[in-house]
């Protein structure tokens, strides 16, 4: 009898912690209360693709970083944004910066680009395999079952964003902005609002799950 005297409020004691991790007030969220590096791709000299006629990469990147940024503080979450308008950055700028913040992870907006007006698909980058790759794969998994457009998968590459932000970070290239299709919803405006939910429920889905994270010392402070 005694054991069990002990064993009871440890057990109590445990349960609450789990419980209130997973409390949630009306209208909160998983981001409520986390912070999240948004890097919109390209920008200033550096249109990014030019294969949609009217509306560079570099613009519609940072039309979707605002939008995501926006939707994300209605949530509670703390946003830092590496440009705010059409300047030109170098990577080394854009981590730099986003090392500077108490960012927990980075998530790079792009959209891919072709000649080939009819190929589509949305496509996951990560740099560092033990840091980025499930971050990378958890975001892709909500633009691939949510926009409609082909799984290219979740692939390695050595961007220096990415590969030099201190916590988890990701390209993602949510869709082809010269697919034809793509290009006239995102010239009308009607585009941008779904590429966002998709990335926002990914973020929410990345937040849902306490995870091992890596964190490179720098982000300790
Ligand atoms: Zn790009």
């Amino acid at each position: 009898m005694k054991k069990i005297m002990f064993i009871l409020p440890i057990i109590a004691i445990g349960a609450s912690l789990v419980f209130s991790t997973y409390t949630i007030a009306a209208g909160d969220d998983f981001v409520t209360g986390r912070k999240i590096v948004i890097d919109a791709g390209h920008g200033g000299r550096d249109p990014g693709s030019t294969q949609c006629l009217g509306l560079e990469e570099a613009d519609a990147n940072l039309d979707l970083a605002l939008r995501l940024k926006d939707k994300l503080e209605e949530n509670g979450a703390t946003v830092y944004l590496t440009r705010e308008d059409d300047t030109y950055l170098t990577n080394s700028d854009r981590y730099t910066y986003a090392n500077s913040t108490d960012g927990e992870v980075l998530i790079s907006i792009h959209l891919n680009g072709s000649l080939d007006h009819d190929k589509n698909g949305t496509l996951g980058l990560y740099s560092k395999p033990r840091k980025d790759e499930e971050f990378a794969s958890v975001l892709h998994g909500r633009l691939v079952s949510e926009l409609d457009v082909p799984d290219l998968g979740v692939t390695n590459f050595m961007s220096g964003v990415t590969l030099r932000f201190n916590g988890p970070a990701s390209i993602q290239e949510s869709v082809y902005i010269s697919n034809t299709q793509e290009c006239v919803a995102l010239l009308a405006g009607t585009r941008q609002d779904e590429i966002v939910q998709s990335l926002y429920n990914g973020l929410n889905d990345w937040f849902s799950v306490d995870r091992e994270v890596f964190i490179s010392p720098g982000q300790l402070k």
